[in-house]
């Protein structure tokens, strides 16, 4: 078990707090500040508990120095203030003497963030990756600008970086904070030791994304049913024409050797909504053989009824991959029929793990309806591949 704030003592102390604070930020303008308000459980406490808070995010890609203009985070430390109440000191640098200076003149309870990680990406120009490939200098520097280390960053927590490997490899103390430790909490009832019938739900567009989770969960799931474009890699591999669906011709034969192990566990849907191109206009259906014209856009009417027949009952469903091309209003029907499905199951442990699987979620209506949606799209993915997860990992047990 991985130490957590309440196990180390932080009053007093200058606390490093790995956040994630990647938003989207549209014209110097904040479009979706959910990843600010996750991290205020953890910047609250520490608050409460004097802790001088040093913040620091990533903040999208920089592989130019031109990208750096766009991708400041002086508007989200804005943000934070306006959240919080109370004043956060921002500064534009990743080290160096105004970083310093700034830190050391905080006071207990006070709350500083530092610019992008990032940025230390790109150094006159040319691209270095400190930051992305863990640059053992950078990550030892960061280390030494405070006491311990909290990591609060999900959803960078399958990445091995300087701020967040990097630090706790160079420090004394560290621990998760409240927002991984949920997370990690939930992703291990959810797919570690899940009450059965445990029913897992894989979609979306390709099976090579995919390959880990389903492996990883077939020891585990008593059922796992497959749907979205990654679906029709496995028809094919049945024999059944797919039309214009996609496939990856170099997945069929590993899909071939699935479905015979898996011994009846892999579900795959019956019928499908199509069209003749990928537009969002009225679905035609078709069995299990799709005409030569059609690509397959969803699942159809009578395997959204199959799959919600399996889902009655379960005690424990993990769902990554939305079941069509959820962004289409013709086509989120299949995604929707899961969610409903979910939505109807008393006493169950529902889980989301996958980034457009929980935007899809989210976008309709079910935000509630499940008990954890993970924040972290390509971690939980991860997770759910039974990888270990470097920002987790070397974070000191209790
Ligand atoms: P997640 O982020 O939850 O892991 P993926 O990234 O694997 O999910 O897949 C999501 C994408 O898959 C969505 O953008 C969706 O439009 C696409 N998708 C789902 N079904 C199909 C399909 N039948 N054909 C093409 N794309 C699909
Ligand atoms: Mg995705």
């Amino acid at each position: 078990m991985k130490k957590t704030l309440k196990d180390v003592n932080v009053s007093n102390k200058t606390v490093l707090v790995r956040v994630d604070f990647n938003v989207p930020i549209k014209d110097g303008v904040i479009t979706d500040d959910n990843r600010i308000r996750a991290a205020l459980p953890t910047i609250n406490y520490l608050i409460e508990k004097n802790s001088k808070v040093v913040l620091f995010s990533h903040l999208s890609r920089i592989k130019e120095e031109a990208d750096k203009a766009k991708k400041s985070l002086r508007p989200i430390a804005e943000k934070l203030e306006e959240l919080l109440g109370k004043k956060v000191f921002f500064v534009d640098q990743t080290r160096g003497k105004e970083l310093e200076n700034s830190i050391n003149n905080l006071k207990n309870g006070e709350v500083l963030l530092f610019e992008n990680t990032r940025f230390e990406d790109v150094k006159d120009n040319e691209v270095v990756k400190y930051e992305s490939k863990n640059n053992e200098e950078l990550g030892k520097y960061w280390a030494s600008l405070g006491d311990l280390f909290v990591n609060d960053a999900f959803g960078t927590a399958h990445r091995k970086h300087a701020s967040n490997v990097g630090i706790a490899s160079n420090i004394s103390e560290s621990c998760v904070g409240f927002l991984v430790q949920k997370e990690l909490e939930m992703l291990a009832k959810g797919i570690d030791n899940p009450e059965h019938p445990f029913i897992a739900i894989i979609g979306g567009a390709k099976v090579s994304d995919k390959i880990g989770v389903i492996d990883n969960l077939l020891t585990k799931a008593d059922k796992i049913i497959i749907g979205g474009g990654m679906a029709y890699t496995f028809f094919k591999a049945q024999g059944h024409s797919i039309g214009k669906s996609l496939c990856e011709e170099d997945k069929v034969e590993l899909a071939k050797s699935y479905l015979e192990k898996s011994n009846g566990k892999i579900v795959l849907p019956v019928d499908s909504a199509t069209n003749n191109e990928f537009k969002d206009s009225p679905a035609n259906f078709a069995g299990l053989d799709l005409p030569e014209d059609q690509m397959g856009l969803d699942i159809g009417p009578k395997s959204i009824e199959l799959f919600q027949d399996l889902l009655k009952g379960a005690k424990t469903v993990a769902w990554n991959g939305p079941m069509g091309v959820f962004e289409f209003e013709h086509y989120k029907k299949g995604t929707v029929g899961v969610c409903e499905a979910i939505a109807n199951l008393k006493d169950a442990f529902t889980l989301i793990g996958g980034g457009d699987s929980a935007a899809a979620a989210i976008q309709l209506g079910y935000k509630d309806k499940f008990t954890h949606i993970s924040t972290g799209g390509g971690a939980s993915l991860e997770y759910m591949e039974g990888k270990v997860l470097p920002g987790i990992d070397i974070i000191q047990n209790k």
